[in-house]
């Protein structure tokens, strides 16, 4: 029987255990902590990785979200639309930005329902936030179109989507900016919290600038309130060495997922995400590979009895389902969803066997 955590945070070290050994020593040597060389020369390769004018170290997606939504000029009681269907954090940045998220179904693909998400623009919208959940990035053309016919703004939570195109444009190009996670068991981790923010938008990026870093400008005057939340420069050489081979990442996820779609497409008892060619206006990364399943709480212990780790996301959990967050919707198609949905092991630490080996115990469940 093999041993398939769900993530591996210990081989995931293992692996590159040289390199970040050999950047630790090169970054303390220096001692270049805060803001430094490290930092600066991440966000550019990450700009032009994503394709954007500004990128931004912070200290984490959440902090990012939060700072894009005040740099818009959200104001105090603004609405923001978004899929119930993600992290807590998306809707905790606008709150604490001074708006009021409004948590809305979410569609067949999973992802931010645009015919939901207009049926829930008001007198009071004033953005909206797409997730490109899954390392997938929703219909574009709808939710531009939403934000373009009703003025709102638009920021993106991109949070689990580095890499991940619509129609050949990335995640993180579109809106006024979106934010990346760099958590350890992201697309790109570091060995802590980190995150980014994008932006094609100069005023932006500048207030951005100032709110991760005390409201402080490069000639050392204070602009404004801030608050600190700065990319901590030994995780952006971290970050930067392995964005240098990021695309050899993807590929491995893009080829599990193959084998999962490849393996698993003819069981009826599973629904599964879209294959890595499955339509060419996507080009998914795979940030987790999420299925919706029949009898799911019994397929997850014959998994775990195999020696299989599964996760459910948030606790199995919408964001409109934490009853201290004081929502009152229903929204059906989000909350079935939780009942049915699991997510497999996907991620670099794993081999294309470890991916069969999963599969092959999947089919064994359904009797296939
Ligand atoms: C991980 C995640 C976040 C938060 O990222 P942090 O860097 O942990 O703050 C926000 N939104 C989504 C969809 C996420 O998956």
């Amino acid at each position: 029987m093999r041993e398939i955590p769900f993530f591996n945070y210990r081989k995931a070290f293992a692996d590159q255990q040289d390199a970040f050994t050999t950047i630790f020593h090169d970054v303390l040597g220096r001692g270049a902590y805060i803001l430094q060389r490290d930092m600066v020369d991440f966000e550019r390769h990450l700009g032009a990785y994503v394709g954007v004018t500004h990128a931004l170290g912070v200290g984490n997606a959440t902090d990012g979200l939060h700072f894009l939504w005040r740099a818009a000029g959200l104001r105090p009681g603004d609405e923001v639309i978004l899929p119930s269907h993600t992290m807590v954090a998306t809707a905790a940045a606008i709150h604490f930005a001074g708006g009021v998220p409004v948590p809305v179904d979410c569609g067949p693909d999973h992802l931010l329902d645009p015919a939901a998400a207009e049926a829930a623009v008001g007198p009071r919208t004033r953005g909206i936030c797409p997730v490109q959940l899954n390392g997938r990035v929703c219909d574009m053309d709808a939710v531009e179109r939403i934000a373009r016919t009703h003025d709102l703004i638009l920021i993106e939570d991109s949070a689990q989507a580095l890499g991940a195109k619509w129609k050949d444009r990335q995640a993180g190009s579109f809106g006024r900016g979106g934010a990346f996670s760099f958590y350890p068991a992201k697309l790109l981790g570091c060995l802590g919290d980190g995150g980014a923010v994008t932006t094609n938008d100069a005023a932006v990026a500048r207030e951005v600038y100032l709110l991760r870093d005390h409201g402080r400008t490069p000639e050392g005057d204070v602009a404004g309130w801030g608050l600190n939340s700065r990319l901590d420069n030994l995780q952006a050489a971290f970050l930067d060495a392995q964005l240098a081979d990021y695309g050899a990442i993807i590929a491995t996820r893009r080829r599990l997922a193959g084998i999962y779609d490849e393996m698993l497409g003819d069981v009826a008892e599973v629904m599964l995400p879209p294959g890595p060619d499955a339509d060419p206006d996507h080009f998914d990364v795979y940030q987790n590979y999420e299925l919706e399943a029949d009898r799911r709480d019994e397929l997850r212990a014959h998994l775990k009895a195999h020696g299989v780790g599964t996760h459910i996301q948030w606790g199995g959990k919408a964001v409109h389902q934490f009853a201290a967050l004081g929502f009152a919707v229903r929204l059906p198609n989000t909350e079935r969803f939780f009942t049915r949905a699991l997510m497999l092991p996907l991620n670099t630490t794993l081999s294309d066997d470890d991916a069969r080996y999963v599969a092959e115990a999947i089919r064994g469940f359904y009797g296939r």
